[in-house]
């Protein structure tokens, strides 16, 4: 099975939102103003497009998302659910498993990195499959989330003061044959401790960072 948000998820949050039951009360206060997100108000709904893969083919769905007003600052913000990672059309179980897949991994290539049971997911227009270049873009994405990795870290640890999470990122090295410059070693290290932290993360809160730390990450 090839690592995605489902049919059902999209259709399940959706519902959610249909019926109000999108709360502002799970995010951080207002990144500008210190506003509580108690205080949030519904600004608007948005429909967005995602690709989910089934049976290997990967299709779109679409879901409502809500934006909330921040009162004090007139800032906006999109709350998003478990399976999306801002500004990304893949969802979070598909950008973070294959990416997981090469970074995880000593030997893994690109090329590997994109197979599910020897076959790449495929788009049902035509005959291209997923690239193994969009791998390589996601992890330069995630890669670049120190600040969003160093939040959820210090969250973590206020939660759990004695967590075996620091020893486990301790232990990351990038294999040299993944690089060939600085800046894509950094960008590999950061994507495998983002995994590491992600995972840790689901269990402790029950959540994805992406969805508790949205409105602070700094997506380039
Ligand atoms: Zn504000």
């Amino acid at each position: 099975m090839p690592p995605t948000a489902t049919l059902e998820d999209i259709k399940a949050y959706q519902q959610k939102v249909e019926k109000d039951k999108i709360t502002p009360y799970n995010l951080p206060p207002c990144p500008r103003c210190s506003v509580e997100s108690e205080f949030f108000k519904i600004h608007a709904y948005r429909e967005r497009r995602f690709l989910i893969i089934i049976e290997m083919l990967i299709k779109a769905a679409y879901c409502s998302l809500v934006r909330f007003r921040c009162p004090g600052c007139d800032k906006t913000f999109t709350n998003y659910p478990d399976f999306a990672i801002p500004h990304k059309h893949y969802t979070r179980p598909s950008i973070t498993g294959f990416s997981a897949n090469y970074v995880e991994s000593d030997k893994m290539t690109y090329q590997q990195a994109v197979m599910v049971d020897n076959s790449a997911p495929g788009y049902p227009q035509n005959d291209a499959t997923l690239a193994p270049s969009t791998i390589h873009r996601w992890i330069t994405s995630l890669g670049r989330l120190t600040n969003t990795c160093r939040t959820a870290l210090t969250l973590l640890l206020q939660e759990n003061p004695v967590s075996s999470i620091c020893r486990d990122l301790a232990r990351i090295i990038v294999p040299q044959r993944k690089y060939k410059t600085n800046e894509r070693k950094k960008q590999l290290s950061g994507c495998r401790q983002l995994v590491v932290i992600e995972a840790f993360f689901q269990v402790t809160f029950k959540t994805s960072i992406f969805t508790k730390l949205a409105i602070r990450c700094a997506f380039s």
